[in-house]
């Protein structure tokens, strides 16, 4: 039987409907929620992003301030910004676009924001928080939208094996702190791309989360029937037949592993319109932490 569908499209405008509320209750107490990105350069992919944000701001009734740098822009520049958007009490949430131009140190930038204003929670502080377990930092948005996903369609943790495939900072590690917390109680995995027979540890998963970046990596053979599988993955793959050339795929072989699989997200439509709710979210949890005099 094929696998029921994920509709993080769903979930994600069920949780922009909450951010507005919440907006509205903010504005009320006299706090305007607002958030601020800083686009350096040009990149496509980048300047998409950094659209949809905006507009997923505005219709959430919330302050949105884009700042445009041309790629030129110097590190000290890109550092005065991110003083200038600390120091701005309209500013309760902000983020640098990654990737920066070479001249730029992403890791000096990231540890420049205010930890209280890292609604992307990649500041050490927001990491070290996630990992012990204090809830008043920023988890990163990808994995906590992949948290709502399995709350939303009632997957349980607590005792499940889940692995995980990719360690990045921005995805697999928070990924793995967020599901061995006590309360999600799962026994997570997380393999790279050094470990040894992977397709070992994946059919083992009652979960199983791939966030490696190939297209169409994670195939039928890999996954234990009935599991749950979330793509993080977004992948352009060339297709001379779609309009703009390209089509996106995620990190797993969708069709195939359907048959399998008990429950999955597709790629588009999964993860990826949770990343940009849970940024609202968090920039919503900044402001409500604000205190009014
Ligand atoms: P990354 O390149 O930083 O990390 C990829 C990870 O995959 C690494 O840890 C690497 O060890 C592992 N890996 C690579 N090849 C492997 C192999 N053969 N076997 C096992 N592991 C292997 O990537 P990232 O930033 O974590 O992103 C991963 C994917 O998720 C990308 O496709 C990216 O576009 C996507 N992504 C989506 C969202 C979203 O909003 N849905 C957000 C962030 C990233």
């Amino acid at each position: 039987m094929p696998a029921e569908l994920m509709d993080g499209v769903a979930l994600a405008r069920a949780i922009r409907d909450d951010v507005a509320a919440g907006v509205l209750v903010q504005r009320a107490r006299g706090v305007a929620p607002g958030l601020a990105v800083v686009l350096v350069g040009e990149d496509p992919a980048s300047t998409v992003y950094v659209r949809n944000k905006g507009r997923a701001c505005e219709e959430a009734g919330m302050h949105s301030e884009t700042i445009r740098l041309p790629a030129s822009t110097t590190q000290a520049e890109v550092l005065a910004m991110v003083d200038r958007l600390n120091a701005d009490p309209a500013i309760h949430g902000m983020l640098v676009q990654m990737p920066l131009p070479p001249q730029c140190d992403a890791d000096a930038v990231i540890r420049r924001i205010d930890p209280a204003k890292d609604v992307d929670g990649f500041h050490p502080i927001n990491a070290g928080k996630l990992l012990i377990g204090e809830r008043d930092g920023f988890a990163p948005c990808t994995p906590s939208g992949v948290m709502e996903l399995l709350r939303r369609y009632g997957i349980a943790t607590a005792g499940a094996e889940v692995v995980i495939i990719g360690r990045s900072n921005i995805v697999g590690k928070p990924m793995a702190s967020l599901l061995m917390q006590p309360g999600v109680d799962a026994t997570v995995t997380v393999c790279h791309s050094r470990t040894r027979d992977l397709a070992a540890h994946t059919r083992r998963a009652d979960i199983l989360i791939a966030a490696i970046g190939r297209p169409r990596f994670v195939t039928a053979g890999m996954v234990k029937a009935g599991a749950t599988v979330i793509d993080v993955g977004i992948n352009r793959v060339d297709e001379p037949r779609a309009r703009q050339g390209y089509i996106l795929a995620g990190d797993v072989d969708f069709a195939p592993v359907s048959e399998v699989a008990g429950h999955i997200t597709p790629v588009p439509g999964g993860v990826g319109p949770l990343t940009i709710a849970m940024l609202l979210k968090s920039t919503l949890v900044a402001a409500a932490r604000v205190t009014v005099p």
